[in-house]
């Protein structure tokens, strides 16, 4: 087993066995991220809901064809990118329900994506939705830039680290384009600038 898959696998350990925070409770199975461990591209989203809490799999429901036929658009596979999500369990409403992240949830589950990251090395962060924009400019000190994701869709934000430079670019989360066919174009319109990054 390559080095990279070795440490993935320790991460998926910790997760199946992991505490941190209350929704273990609640979760059926948790969502660890899924697709190459060399793209050069990940999609970092919010959180699992219905059919990924039952699948353990991210974007297998309407948000996911939704993401799947973007990624077709631009002739990506989901087996050449790394899709995963700020956090692994399935936030959920006392009935049951999908709800957004709290920032407990995400300050105990983030340090997970932040190895994913680590391990994986891509050259471009693909931000869908406000949540993991505002996590992912914060923690590469673009928290400055931050604004509403419909101010930032679609545009690039270079950041420099020590060794190298990452590309961030935020998009709106594909769970919108379900309910509004305007923002499937303009997800559309914003994917298109993958292209130079493939
Ligand atoms: N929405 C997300 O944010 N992540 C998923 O994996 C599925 C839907
Ligand atoms: Fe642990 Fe993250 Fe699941 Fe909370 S959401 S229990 S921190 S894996």
């Amino acid at each position: 087993m390559k080095k990279v898959e070795k440490e993935l696998e320790e991460i998926k350990k910790e997760v199946l066995n992991c505490k941190k925070c209350p929704l273990y409770k609640t979760r059926k199975s948790p969502v660890i991220g899924s697709g190459s461990l060399d793209a050069k591209i990940i999609f970092c989203a919010e959180a699992p809901g219905y059919w990924e809490d039952i699948k353990g799999k991210p974007f297998v429901g309407a948000a996911g064809k939704v993401l799947d036929e973007l990624l077709e658009s631009m002739d990506l596979k989901r087996k050449e990118v790394y899709i995963s999500n700020l956090l692994k369990c399935r936030p959920i409403t006392p009935d049951f329900k999908n709800r957004a992240p709290n920032l407990n949830e995400i300050k105990a589950c983030t340090p997970y994506l932040e190895r994913q990251i680590d391990i994986i090395k891509p050259k471009v962060i693909c931000t869908l939705g406000n949540y993991s924009t505002a996590f992912i400019f914060e923690k590469y000190g673009l928290k400055n830039q931050i604004q509403g994701i419909s101010k930032i869709h679609g545009k690039v934000f270079e950041v420099k680290t020590l060794f190298k430079s990452i590309k961030i670019i935020p998009f709106y989360h594909p769970a919108v384009a379900t309910y509004n066919r305007n923002m499937k174009e303009i997800l559309e319109k914003d994917f298109k600038i993958l292209e130079e990054f493939k």
